[in-house]
């Protein structure tokens, strides 16, 4: 494969075919946009007025297509269709210990939920992440489990951040400097006394936005101890969020209903949503929150047993 350039009146689109030569356009275009799956750029140019005159297509960058099995997990280049993600985690999930791969069945499990079938064979996880919408459905996923990308700048310098809850800093707005692209994003492995599951709620059930989405982790003891907790969920403002004050007070706390009655009284508190909050039905979506903490409760509580 080769480079290509189209010009035309009004656009000059590109297609690298290697990350230098990404990194070179990007470097004399600063404000060229990468372009993968098209389903944000798309909506944005055609109902939205917004006009990109720079267009990089990384669909033939290897670093950004590639899909590898690392020590800690499955990495996916930013570029990896959402189709190709499904297919990578399932193959892992078919090869793998069932304990190790919890993170990426929640993950398939939401895909099935993302859209339709055109748009997943198309759209890329990377376009998802940077777009950074508070209703995206892999990013609360993406936080709860502690996901780590991989940022390259246009000097070639690389390095990785950490998906928590200082990585969206506002509507739309990453902790990706604007000299940077995504490269890649590590999705971990889990351990056994690990669980993970991902909601979404819907107004119709196929190929539809999400109102509320949440990504949750917990880690146990042996004596069914809170270790770690991970709340993260969509819908409930301007970026996706944590639920960091519930996250931090449940900690040491053992499974129980006890737990469960302090989780729903903080999460109310922890997730406020002010009447009038653009998206409406706050209240909804404030009782959808508390009802996937209780979902989760139970799933938990059950693989316990
Ligand atoms: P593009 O439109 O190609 O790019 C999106 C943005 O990401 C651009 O700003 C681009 O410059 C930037 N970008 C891409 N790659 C990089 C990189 N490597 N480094 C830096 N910036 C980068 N979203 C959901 O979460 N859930 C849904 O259910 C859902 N349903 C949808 C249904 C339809 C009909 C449509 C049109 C969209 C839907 N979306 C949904 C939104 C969209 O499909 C996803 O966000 C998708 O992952 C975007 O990927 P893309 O490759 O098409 O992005």
């Amino acid at each position: 494969t080769q480079s290509l350039v189209f010009v035309g009146r009004r656009v000059r689109w590109y297609r690298p075919v290697s990350l230098a030569e990404l990194l070179d356009i990007k470097k004399h275009n600063p404000d060229c946009k990468i372009v993968v799956g098209n389903t944000e750029i798309g909506v944005e140019v055609k109902f939205k007025k917004q006009q990109y005159p720079v267009l990089v297509t990384t669909t033939h960058i290897q670093e950004l297509t590639s899909v590898q099995r690392l020590q800690s997990g499955i990495q996916l280049g930013a570029s990896v269709t959402l189709a190709t993600m499904d297919a990578a985690l399932k193959d892992a999930i078919k090869e793998l210990p069932e304990d190790k791969c919890r993170v990426f069945a929640a993950f398939v499990e939401i895909l099935r939920w993302f859209a339709g079938h055109q748009v997943r064979n198309v759209a890329a996880v990377g376009g998802n992440i940077m777009t950074a919408s508070p209703i995206s459905d892999l990013n609360p996923l993406l936080l709860a489990c502690g996901a780590t990308l991989t940022l390259v700048s246009t000097e070639g310098k690389q390095r990785e951040v950490k998906m928590d809850h200082t990585f969206f800093k506002g509507y739309r707005k990453t902790a990706v400097l604007p000299n940077e692209i995504l490269l890649s994003v590590l999705i971990p492995f889990s351990q056994k006394n690990e669980y993970f599951l991902g909601y979404k709620q819907a107004n119709r059930k196929e190929d539809d936005i999400s109102v509320v989405n949440a990504g949750m982790r917990v880690v146990l003891d042996d004596t069914a101890k809170v270790l770690d907790l991970s709340l993260a969920f969509g819908g409930m403002g301007p970026t996706t969020v944590m639920a960091t004050t519930t996250m931090k007070q449940l900690q040491g706390l053992t499974w129980n209903e006890e737990l469960l009655n302090k989780a729903c009284e903080l999460l109310t508190s922890d997730l406020p949503l002010d009447p009038g909050s653009p998206g409406g039905t706050t209240e909804y979506r404030r009782s959808l929150t508390v009802s996937f903490f209780f979902k989760f409760y139970l799933t938990v509580k059950q693989k316990l047993q």
